[in-house]
């Protein structure tokens, strides 16, 4: 519960749509001012042995009333959207992103509860006649666990849960321990209007997604998270043949054409680089600009950069709020450092800019090549490389040259040339003149270590299902 400015005390999980506490508790920080802004309960084998079993008990109903489940979603999306206010402070203090930012996030957790709402799963008819009828239909595959990472806490959750529960799965939820508030709030909200045991919000570290996604009964594990803990619930789930989708990490590459008018996208560009201080799986976290541009983009960057307001999340004039927490502002740091160590000029940030909380300036990066780590590596902050290339081919040519295939996009004033480019970008979402934008329905997938299967839209819903087939000749 939220009191006066963000201190927030006492937190349960939600099992079997009841409160559960745990005795050992987890200090959950505001990043921006390293206070402590909750305790939440650090579950146990006890409390994640009573969630999966909570979601088992209660799927054999749930998984038989598709038109029940979808007017629970309405219900759910109705009281997420009564309580957005408080969420939304509530991301801001776990996250530490602007307020208008958190409130976009639950407005799009909103929006994903209406989408899924509305989706019917329908059988794929292969054939029909008066002799046979050949049928494929979509079964929840059972207990799901859904497993999210720290930078859209509430969102991230969602996005698994909707699909999930439309499609007839119960769920048990493991957000991440630097950002567990939002969900365990959710958890509460839906005692309300999901039936018990649907949906279990557990809190805890690591151990405990690894121990669910161990578990034998659930069937299906949806993670969202970086590359290495993804291969490591893979390995497990993959011991018990469960259903995967994993959503890693990325560094995606944006290739500026050199017809693009730097005056008309800068802006964009930017927040597409710098919205949630860097921490978005889809940011462009590497920009290749053609000779004739360079000098051009790294200043006008450089001076947007150098012009952002940070600060806390909760200011209304802040624009950058801080890191989510130290051990990535760490990283951010050393990447950094390094560039600088081989030569690459610092154009705007590189430091902390406050003495208090996770903050880092936005750091702007020129006269750096690949072969680098801030350009080879995803450092998930506020800091862009810029890579000036000669030839739209190598340019194309070194986006590629990543285990990472998540985004990419190219930028130009002629969309002919930058089709053809975008059909050469190896990445699961390749825009044109855009970078993260969606729309309703649409999937996000990764390729190469980029995650595995899709999530989002009605590929993310039958994720949770198993197709069946029935072939009926009629006697
Ligand atoms: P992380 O992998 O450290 O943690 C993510 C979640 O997984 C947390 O809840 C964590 O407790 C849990 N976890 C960690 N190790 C586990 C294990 N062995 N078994 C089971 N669960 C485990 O990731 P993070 O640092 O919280 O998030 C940042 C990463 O997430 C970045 O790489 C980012 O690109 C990626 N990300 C990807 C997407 C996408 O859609 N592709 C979206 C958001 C974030």
């Amino acid at each position: 519960m939220l009191e006066g400015k963000g201190i927030v005390v006492d937190w349960n999980m939600t099992i079997g749509a009841k409160p559960a506490s745990s005795k050992r508790a987890l200090a959950v920080e505001d990043p921006a001012t390293g206070t402590v802004v909750g305790t939440v309960p650090e579950c146990d084998s006890r409390h994640i042995r009573d969630a999966v079993a909570s979601a088992e008990s209660a799927l054999q109903c749930w998984r038989e009333e598709g038109e029940a489940r979808r007017d629970a979603l309405v219900r759910l999306r109705a009281l997420v959207y009564e309580n957005r206010d408080e969420l939304a402070e509530i991301i801001t203090h776990e996250e530490g992103k602007p307020l208008h930012e958190s409130r976009k996030e639950v407005a799009g957790a909103c929006s994903e509860l209406e989408y899924f709402s509305g989706l019917v799963i329908q059988d794929d008819i292969l054939t029909r006649n008066d002799h046979i009828e050949v049928r494929v239909v979509h079964r929840p595959m059972g207990v799901a666990v859904a497993i999210t990472p720290w930078n859209f806490p509430l969102g991230t959750a969602v996005a698994k849960i909707a699909p999930a529960l439309v499609a007839g799965c119960t769920v048990v939820l493991k957000p991440s321990p630097f950002t567990p508030l939002s969900c365990l709030r959710l958890g509460e909200l839906s005692r309300q209007v999901l039936p018990p045991g649907v949906l279990n919000v557990i809190s805890g570290g690591d151990r405990v997604g690894e121990a669910l996604a161990r578990h034998g009964v659930p069937r299906m594990v949806s993670f969202t998270g970086s590359v290495d803990s993804g291969r490591r619930v893979a390995s497990v789930a993959g011991r018990g043949l469960k259903g995967t989708v994993l959503e890693l990490g990325g560094n995606d590459p944006a290739i500026l054409l050199d017809d693009v008018d730097v005056e008309v996208i800068v802006d964009e560009l930017f927040w597409n680089v710098f919205a949630n201080c860097g921490q978005v799986c889809v940011a462009v976290k590497r920009l290749y600009v053609p000779d004739v541009l360079y000098e051009e983009v790294v200043e006008a960057l450089a001076e947007k950069a150098r012009a952002v307001t940070m600060g806390r999340g909760d200011d209304p004039s802040t624009e950058l709020g801080p890191l989510c927490n130290a051990v990535q502002r760490e990283r951010v740091e050393c990447l950094v450092e390094d560039a600088a160590r081989h030569g690459a000029k610092i154009c705007s940030g590189g430091n902390r800019g406050k003495s208090e909380g996770y903050f880092y300036e936005p750091t702007i990066i020129s006269d750096v090549d690949d072969g680098v780590r801030v350009v080879d590596e995803e450092q998930f902050g506020p800091v862009l490389p810029i890579v000036r290339y000669h030839l739209v081919e190598d340019a194309v040519r070194r986006a590629n040259a990543s285990h990472f295939g998540l985004g990419a996009s190219v930028w130009t004033g002629d969309s002919e040339r930058g089709r053809e480019v975008a059909e050469k970008l190896q990445a699961g979402t390749v825009w044109m003149n855009a970078h993260k934008s969606t729309v309703e329905g649409q999937p996000g997938t990764g390729i190469k270590a980029s995650g595995l299967g899709t999530e989002g839209g009605r590929w993310g819903a039958l994720a949770f299902t198993e197709p069946r087939v029935f072939y009926m000749k009629m006697g």
